[in-house]
């Protein structure tokens, strides 16, 4: 497998690269992303892709669930990053249906070790759907409930967000937007989901 990626490669530079060789020279010299992306590590959910963006466009951070979690280093320098240096003026957080990671509120694997506490940031996001539906007395079918979680952990990680300091202040001068979205592996749509 990893050979065809190189082959892949391959064939970017002598077929995209060579062409687009004025648009590629300039992003060799600076990058000037205008959205930090944070998404999914799904394989079906390839941002450039599915948005039809080319390589400077969007600044990316993916993980398991889509999750924003105030304790991550990991997102938060990238937070800091995109803020702070790049002046990114756009962030979404994309989740999408089919996601095994929200599947996985619900079926623990007890061998694993790292996924449940992951996951621990995206527990809300069931709890606040169940509560609802029990609360409505509706019954949805198990697809329907998920899709309600996946839009649900959406607007829980936007939250996530808003908790960061530096986010708020530069929500508050108009310097940032954020927005959720879920992708629809089915259809190929993207929802606007806050
Ligand atoms: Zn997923």
């Amino acid at each position: 497998m990893i050979t065809s990626l190189l082959e892949g490669n391959k064939k970017f530079v002598a077929e995209v690269f060579e062409r687009e060789r004025p648009y590629f020279d300039e992003l060799a010299k600076v990058q000037k992303p205008t959205v930090l992306w944070i998404g999914c590590s799904d394989s079906r959910v390839p941002v450039n892709t599915i948005t039809q963006t080319r390589p400077g466009e969007v600044f990316v951070h993916r993980n398991v669930g889509n999750i924003v979690a105030t304790n991550d280093w990991n997102l938060s320098a990238v937070l800091e990053f995109s803020i702070n240096h790049l002046n990114i003026p756009d962030i979404v957080v994309c989740g999408h249906y089919g996601c095994g990671g929200i599947q996985a509120l619900d079926n623990e694997d007890a061998e694993d070790r790292y996924i449940p506490i992951w996951l621990i940031n995206a527990q809300k996001a069931r709890s606040r759907v169940d509560q609802k539906l029990a609360g409505l007395h509706i019954d949805v079918s198990p697809e329907k409930r998920h899709q309600l979680i996946v839009e649900e952990n959406v607007r829980l990680q936007l939250d996530h967000l808003r908790e960061y300091p530096f986010v708020a202040r530069a929500m508050a001068g108009g310097a940032l937007r954020i927005s959720g979205w879920v992708y629809d592996i089915a259809s190929g749509e993207i929802r606007i989901v806050s």
